[in-house]
């Protein structure tokens, strides 16, 4: 839609209120409401006020007056709200300069997307991402200073009971037996259906749905690919939907990476490719059926991965999931078909315009924006320092002999190592302007501030398993 379009719609469809949400430094939306007579044409220019140092992430700035202002083409009618509502993805601007604010993640995405195309390596990147999630009954969790107590109601490892008598154990999900029983054992069929009908309504592209491996409740709904900003948007209307589907049915969503010790965690596989107009570049008669410029793709997301998942697998949480056994990512190699590897090349089709490849590192705790920008300066890196990825890797890596093993290039074990790494490697992040020294720096005292050094400070649940008797 264009304003004008956008003004128009809110007079036929009698809309109340706009709700205008921008993506906060972290990765969640923010919103901020108001009447839609406050909304004319030039507000698409000029924005609205709003004190930015109250925002996590973005409080550094001297100058805290902001200027939020609404996409048109983002425009969507919202499904929850109660009052006729429609919402407007926002970009973030400097009063004064009028210039997009340099830590808005959505800036990040589009500058990203411009240089790639200034690079005349590819007119644009497409993003695939596969958000999974689990679906609880219930959650509550107490973040008291001197407690990191949390529940997940219900009986350990035994979720989602849905409709059924709670004392009722038959028709349940074995752990890690969840892709894909029929419904009883899944109870999950309807709300997902219904997240889904409420995602075509939006206009978001969704492929299928269905259950996941984990046990009762672990979704996964698949989306057709998109651009790197439209589909970051897709993303945050996504976990919105989502998110409030669950609520709307007294459950609680989430895509923290690895809620449940021992059973699969959620990810957020990405499908990456590169084109020239219809031409897919990634396709070709190298191994896999890439091309070279595809190889070369590969070899820079492996060689800065150690970085690069600073940004794509950016919480505590996320290095939980991480670990040998889950379907996850361990090593930094490649392949076609084998799942244990970071990037797997999916060869369901002979068609060049499928040829893709599938990051399986990051998780849906990223900020997309900066996930998919980042990815896409690794592989620009790559492309232009042709970069040489080596050798796939065929065998199931869970199954390395331990010389082999130490052979291959880990992925970080926990966020302060990723955060580590992208301190001493991020140049490739700084080219074109896309990403700045403030954006780096600044991610990385967030992080090792608010969350590495939060979480090491407080006594865990489990140190009292382990301790408690000592
Ligand atoms: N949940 C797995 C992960 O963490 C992926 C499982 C799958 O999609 N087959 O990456
Ligand atoms: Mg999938
Ligand atoms: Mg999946
Ligand atoms: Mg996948």
């Amino acid at each position: 839609m264009t304003p004008k379009q956008v003004l128009q719609f809110i007079k036929q469809n009698k809309i109340e209120f706009i709700d205008c949400r921008f993506m906060d430094f972290p990765g969640l939306w923010q919103h901020i409401t108001f009447p839609v007579s406050e909304l004319k044409e030039d507000s698409f220019d000029h924005g609205f006020g709003f004190d930015g140092s109250a925002i996590r992430g973005w409080q550094a700035i001297n100058e805290s007056d902001m200027l939020i202002v609404p996409v048109a083409d983002t425009a969507h009618l919202d499904p929850f709200l109660q009052f006729p509502t429609l919402g407007l993805i926002c970009d973030i601007k400097d009063p004064v300069t009028k210039k997009e604010y340099s830590r808005d993640p959505r800036s990040i995405g589009r500058k990203a997307q411009d240089y790639l195309k200034h690079s005349k390596i590819a007119d644009h990147a497409m993003f695939g991402p596969e958000l999974e999630f689990f679906i609880f009954d219930n959650a509550w969790y107490d973040q008291g200073v001197n407690s990191a107590h949390y529940r997940v109601d219900s009986a350990e490892g035994i979720w989602n009971r849905g409709k059924q008598d709670p004392t009722n154990l038959g028709y349940q999900v074995r752990q890690r037996e969840g892709y894909f029983p029929m419904p009883p054992m899944d109870t999950m069929t309807d709300l997902r259906s219904e997240m889904v009908s409420e995602m075509i309504k939006l206009g978001i592209p969704v492929e299928g749905h269905h259950h996941e491996v984990a046990t009762g409740g672990q979704a996964e709904i698949d989306l057709r690919y998109q651009g790197l900003l439209k589909m970051a948007d897709t993303c945050m209307l996504y976990k919105y939907v989502v998110k409030n589907v669950a609520a709307r049915h007294g459950k609680v969503a989430t895509f923290m990476p690895k809620p449940l010790f021992q059973d699969n965690g959620s990810g957020m596989h990405t499908h990456f490719s590169m084109w020239k107009g219809n031409k897919p570049l990634f396709a070709g008669p190298r191994y896999a059926g890439l091309s070279q410029l595809g190889l070369y793709a590969i070899g820079g997301l492996l060689k800065h991965a150690r970085s690069l998942l600073a940004f794509t697998n950016p919480t505590t949480n996320s290095f939980k999931r991480l670990v040998p056994g889950y379907e996850a990512p361990v090593h930094l190699v490649y392949s076609s078909r084998n799942r244990s590897t970071a990037i797997r090349i999916p060869v369901y089709s002979d068609n060049p315009e499928s040829r893709r490849i599938e990051f399986r590192c990051p998780d849906a705790s990223c900020n997309p924006y900066l996930a998919f920008a980042a990815m896409t300066m690794a592989a620009i890196d790559g492309i232009k320092n042709k970069i040489d990825p080596g050798d796939p890797i065929d065998k199931d890596l869970y199954e390395l002999e331990p010389e082999e093993y130490e052979s291959i290039d880990a992925a970080p074990v926990e966020l302060s190592e990723a955060l580590d790494a992208l301190a001493a490697d991020h140049d490739y992040l700084l080219e074109g302007g896309v990403f700045t020294e403030d954006v780096i720096h600044y991610w990385i005292k967030y992080k090792r501030e608010n969350e590495v050094a939060a979480l090491r400070q407080r006594p865990h649940p489990f140190e009292f398993c382990m301790y408690f008797d000592i």
